[in-house]
C-alpha cells in the first residue's frame, strides 16, 4: 500500500484542518517491567505449558499503526489501524 508522506487532515489539537506528517509506529522490545510481561512470565514458570494457543497459519495481511504529526503543534495522534502486506511512503 502506498500513503504519501504529508496528507492534509484534522489536527485534534489544532482544532481544524493541518498538514500532518505520517509515520509509522515501530515496535519496540518488550519491556520485562510491564505488568502484561511480567504476568506472561508468571505465567510461564512451573508446571503447564505455553498460555496461549499455537498460532496456526500466517493472516496474509498485517496490522499498520501510523501516527499523524502534525506539522503546526507538532503533536501526534493515531486513527484506526490498516491492514496491509507492506506500507510504502511516497512523495507526492
Ligand atoms: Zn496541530
Amino acid at each position: 500500500m502506498k500513503l504519501p508522506r504529508v496528507i492534509k487532515g484534522y489536527c485534534p489539537r489544532c482544532n481544524s484542518h493541518q498538514e500532518l506528517e505520517i509515520e509509522r509506529v515501530k515496535s519496540r522490545p518488550r519491556s520485562e517491567m510491564r505488568a502484561g510481561q511480567r504476568r506472561f512470565r508468571r505465567a510461564l514458570k512451573g508446571y503447564g505449558g505455553f498460555p496461549r494457543p499455537k498460532p496456526h497459519g500466517e493472516k496474509p495481511t498485517r496490522r499498520i499503526n501510523i501516527r499523524f504529526r502534525c506539522r503546526s503543534c507538532g503533536k501526534a495522534h493515531h486513527r484506526p489501524t490498516i491492514r496491509a502486506k507492506t506500507l510504502e511512503l511516497v512523495e507526492v
